[in-house]
This record gives structure tokens, sequence and C-alpha cells, in this order.
């Protein structure tokens, strides 16, 4: 039996990949609704669509559609992609069921919640955020932001134009996360994103990012929704000043912006820490799953 602990993007991805090589798999995750692939815009490069096509004639609709992106204020708009994380929930539920992949609700507290597991079979961390609580002995290179973005209600949405997403020309987030190792004490940013998400629009993100390379407590919501939307006021008035649901969620992350996709000691295994996660997963989701079921054949 194989146990991957995380369904979210990770290890959905993953459970499916592995039970269509004919492999057990148990996929157990704490059931929280506020995860990085739920608040995500799941935005992703035309290039990286072969992957998302390939899952979806295997698997049904995983959520892929199309999206006009507009990168800073004057930027023209640019033919994307997203995969709405709505629609990826419901279709990947429904996939993981067909295939067989058994789903467990638990929160597992520590490192020694894995012995069980790993007496059972290979152990995969996918869980973003949660990997280091589980194995603190990880590559310090996998660091945990906390991100949050405002969910504004469906009513708003006519008045934004034909479902642009509007972004920023380049993410800050990137830039903190880039030096999140000397950092001296926790800093926040906010990156203006303007997205459509299905029926929600999606204002944000702010990012806070700690000197350790662990998670943390999660800060008060309360203060970052406020930052959140002092910032976003001077961008879009209106929109950002008006009712909304602040949500966030921890998201892990390598400052060097290389995911870890590798073993992490006896039979265990982390993929976790991506910064393109949408266009990345596809295909590190499949490697990993050969490499697991090479070695459990
Ligand atoms: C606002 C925002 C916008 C983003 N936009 C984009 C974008 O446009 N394009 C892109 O590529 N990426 C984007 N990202 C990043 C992307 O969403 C994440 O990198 C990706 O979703 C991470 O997926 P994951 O499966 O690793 O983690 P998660 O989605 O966080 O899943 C981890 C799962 O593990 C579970 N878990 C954690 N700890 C435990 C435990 N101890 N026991 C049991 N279960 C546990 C959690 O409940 C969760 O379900 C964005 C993120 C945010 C927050």
């Amino acid at each position: 039996m194989i146990t991957v602990i995380g369904a979210g993007l990770a290890g959905s991805l993953l459970a499916l990949e592995l039970a269509e090589r004919g492999l057990p798999v148990h996929l157990l995750d704490s059931g929280r609704s506020d995860t990085a692939t739920a608040l995500s815009y799941g935005l992703l490069a035309p290039a990286a669509a072969g992957g998302w096509k390939r899952l979806q004639q295997r698997h049904g609709d995983l959520g892929l559609g199309r999206r006009w992106l507009q990168l800073g204020p004057r930027g023209l708009p640019l033919p994307g992609l997203q995969v709405d994380p709505q629609r990826f929930a419901s279709g990947v539920a429904a996939a993981l069921q067909r295939c067989g992949v058994q789903r467990l609700t638990q929160q597992l507290h520590d490192p020694d919640a894995l012995a069980p597991l790993l007496a059972r079979g290979p152990v995969v961390l996918a869980c973003g955020g949660g990997c280091r609580r589980l194995a603190p002995q990880l590559d310090r290179r996998l660091r945990c932001s906390w991100a949050g973005i405002l969910e504004l209600p469906a009513g708003l949405r006519p008045a934004w134009p034909r479902g642009l997403a509007r972004l920023p020309e380049r993410f800050e987030r990137q830039r903190l996360e880039q030096q999140a190792a000397d950092l001296q004490q926790e800093c926040w940013i906010v990156d203006g994103g303007l997205v459509p998400c299905g029926e929600r629009l999606l204002a944000g993100q702010i990012t806070l990012v700690r000197p350790e390379p662990d998670p943390g407590p999660p800060p008060e919501p309360a203060l970052m929704e406020r930052r959140l939307r002092a910032e976003l006021a001077r961008r879009w008035p209106g929109l950002a000043d008006g009712p909304g649901h602040y949500r966030q969620a921890a998201v892990s992350f390598c400052s060097d912006g290389v995911p870890l996709v590798e073993p992490a000691g006896e039979r265990l295994w982390v993929l976790a820490g991506f910064s393109g996660a949408f266009a990345q997963l596809p295909a590190a989701a499949a490697a990993l799953a050969a490499r697991i079921s090479a070695q459990a054949g």
C-alpha cells in the first residue's frame, strides 16, 4: 500500500498516476478547505497545456479553460490558461474514485504518525506547507509562506470585463521568496492580481514570509485582511473596499525555484515546493509515480 499525504494539486495528481500504474493507494488529507490549491488563481502558460490535456483525456474534466491575461495596467490581453480550482476539486474527486484510490480524512500531527504508515509501504509527503511538520529533516530549501486573498462576491462579476485576469508584470511574491533565507524578521507584500475563478473573483494576494523554514502559526487574519485591502484599494477602489471574504493558506516553496521531487528517507518521498505548480505538477507527478512504481515492482 502506498500512502500519499495531502490531497491538493500535488497529492491528487500523484495518486492518480500511481493508481493508473496498478498500485494500491491511500490518499490521506486533513480535510481543511483553505489550502493553496483551493485559493489559487490556477494560471499556467499555454506551453504547459499538453500535460493537462492528456490528463483530461484520461480522467475527464479537471477544470482546464482559456483565460485572457493582462500583465500590468497597460498590457494588452494575452491568451493564457487556467485550471479552475473548484472544477478541479470536483473533477479530480470523481477521477480518484474511478481509479480506486481510497480517500481518508485524517490530520497527522507529528513525525511519529508516519511510522505505522511506513510499516505498510512507501509514503509520499505531498502536503504543501504541512510537510516540514511531519519531516523536519527535509532540505531547508523547502519553506513556507502564508498567502491570503479576498474572495469577492459573484454579484460583482458583470462589472468585470470579459472575465479578464489582471496580473502584475512581475510578482513581488517571487522576489520575497528568493530572499527568504536572508530575512531577519517576517515580511509581507501585496501583489495586485484580480482573477476570475469560476463564479468567484479573487483579489490579491498578500504573502507573508518568515525567516524560519517552518510555517509557524497562521498570521492574524484580521490584520492580514486590513493590509491586503489597504493595498488593493489603491489599485481597485470600490471593488477592494466593498464586501469580500478573506481566506488564507500555507504555501510551500523553494527559494531557488527548484521543487523537491525526491526521496526523503527510507521508503519516504516528498513532492512539494513548486513555484509554477499548475505548469510543473502533471510532469513531476508522473515522473515520481514512475520511480515509486519501479521500486515497488
Ligand atoms: C492566491 C494564490 C494564487 C496562486 N496562483 C497560482 C497560479 O496562478 N499558478 C500556479 O501554478 N500556482 C499558483 N499558486 C500556487 C499553487 O496554488 C500551489 O503551489 C499549489 O496549489 C500547491 O499544491 P499542493 O498540493 O502542494 O499544496 P496544497 O494545495 O496546500 O495541498 C496540501 C494538502 O495537504 C493537507 N495537509 C497538510 N498538512 C497535513 C497533515 N499534517 N495531515 C494531513 N493532511 C495535511 C492540506 O489539508 C492540503 O489539502 C497560487 C497560490 C495562492 C495561494
